[in-house]
């Protein structure tokens, strides 16, 4: 790293992937999934057992408010169902939000969490003087968040991000129209093909402008976002949706969030669920057992555990069309910030192959010099195997240090 001018004082690397409790970030469409799918996972099981989470909503997955309709949906279910008693797999949001409907309906509720603290796939740590998030950062799709709703009522700072202003640049030269070539992909991609085949076919015929500023848009809008390879997604990962208009983060960590709406609600932490018995009138994990069972654990971890009896062929069906994407974050924090400042505190790198394509300035939000570098997919194999976390952050700040360097070339 000869080249690398500017030491991070302090930084962190998440490892999602390797987690035993999510497995990866978070689920995607694989070849043939649709959102319909989604919606078959979630379906009540005899009565009495509901899968949810980000996984199983079809309108808003892969994120916290998504994943907390889900939780609401399964507390319904379970009132529907007539239930006393209720065990709740898992203290993220969707079981944040199950617990809480169901303690408000009057209802017994358990939760069992295997890790030692609450909030799942949502986790701030503290970073010399100030709180990152490990996990979720941005409460999406804001004026259509429940979460948003407590977040304010609560007080707490929040900080937009608007995606649609990043400051870009593109280490092979200037940058072309990214939302234009993704609009046209969008458009005129043969979706009765394979997503690979689809985009190969797609790119046959176009120039070679017009290649790169496709490859681009893949990178950016669906492979950092749906964070499996093209040949891993579904032609509807397309169109499941992401980022939207006025996203905002919480400078003093989303971790705030959980442990509001985790107040006066029964959580039993370091109880990893291994088996869920439904077969009889009551369902059984370990030492409890309940007349119903909301399991909200990651998809990743779903497959773990052991079903009795197990999952039905839709379920299954539904799990095999659905898999967990790759997508870690680097933080890094230094003694100055000497990287040109984006207005919007976001960020885009195009490389190729493709490595840190966004990052978040959050200097001014939190008062000390602090970016944090996302990746996912196939440049994660590329840029952590075989790295210590110290490597993986050097790496990062080379990017970094690229797309400063590549922006005051222009
Ligand atoms: C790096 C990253 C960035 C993200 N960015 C955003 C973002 O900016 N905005 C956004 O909206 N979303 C984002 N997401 C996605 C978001 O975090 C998830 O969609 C959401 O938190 C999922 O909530 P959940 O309740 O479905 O699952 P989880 O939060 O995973 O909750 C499931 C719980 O089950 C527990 N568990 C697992 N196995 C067991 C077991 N065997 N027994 C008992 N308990 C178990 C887990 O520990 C966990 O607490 C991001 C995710 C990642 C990883």
């Amino acid at each position: 790293m000869d080249s690398l001018r500017h030491h991070p004082i302090r930084f962190h690397v998440t490892h999602w992937s390797d987690d035993p409790f999510s497995r990866g970030a978070y689920s995607s469409l694989l070849p043939g999934g649709t959102p319909e799918h989604r919606r078959s996972l979630g379906e009540v099981l005899d009565g009495k057992l509901v899968l949810a989470g980000e996984a199983c909503n079809p309108v808003a997955p892969a994120m916290t408010h998504g994943a907390w309709n889900d939780g609401l949906r399964a507390a319904r279910i379970a009132i529907e169902a007539g239930a006393r008693r209720v065990l709740v797999i898992g203290a993220g949001f969707a079981g944040l939000a199950a617990a809480r409907h169901l303690r408000e309906a009057g209802i017994e509720c358990v939760v069992l969490e295997a890790r030692d603290r609450l909030g799942g796939r949502v986790h701030s740590i503290a970073l010399g003087p100030v709180w990152v998030d490990e996990g979720a950062a941005w409460l999406q799709q804001f004026n259509d968040n429940p979460l948003a709703i407590h977040a304010r009522q609560l007080g707490l700072p929040l900080r937009e991000t608007d995606f649609g202003q990043p400051l870009a640049a593109a280490a092979d030269g200037t940058l072309p129209d990214i939302d234009a070539a993704w609009e046209a992909l969008r458009a005129g991609i043969d979706r009765s093909l394979p997503l690979a085949d689809g985009v190969a076919r797609y790119l046959e015929s176009r120039d070679e402008a017009v290649r790169r500023a496709t490859r681009f848009a893949l990178d950016a809008n669906l492979i950092l976002e749906a964070c499996l390879p093209l040949e891993s997604l579904s032609v509807d990962a397309l169109d499941e949706e992401g980022v939207g208009a006025g996203d905002r983060f919480l400078p003093q960590g989303y971790s705030q969030l959980v442990a509001h709406l985790a107040e006066g609600l029964d959580i039993r932490l370091n109880r990893p669920a291994t088996a869920i018995d439904w077969s009889g009138d009551q369902v059984r994990v370990a030492d409890e057992s309940a007349d119903f069972c909301i399991c909200t654990v990651p998809i990743g971890v779903l497959r773990d555990i052991h079903f009795n009896p197990p999952l039905p062929p839709a379920q299954q069906n539904a799990l095999d069309h659905l898999g967990m994407g790759q997508l870690e974050k680097v933080v890094l924090q230094f003694d100055e910030r000497w990287w040109p400042v984006s207005p919007s505190g976001y960020l885009r790198w195009y490389d190729t192959p493709a490595s840190f394509g966004e990052w978040l300035d959050l200097t001014d939000a939190v008062g000390t010099p602090t970016v944090a570098g996302l990746i996912a997919a196939d440049a994660l194999e590329r840029v952590f195997a075989g790295r210590s976390d110290e490597e993986i952050a050097l790496v990062a700040c080379e990017a970094l240090q690229a797309w400063a360097d590549a922006l005051r070339r222009l």
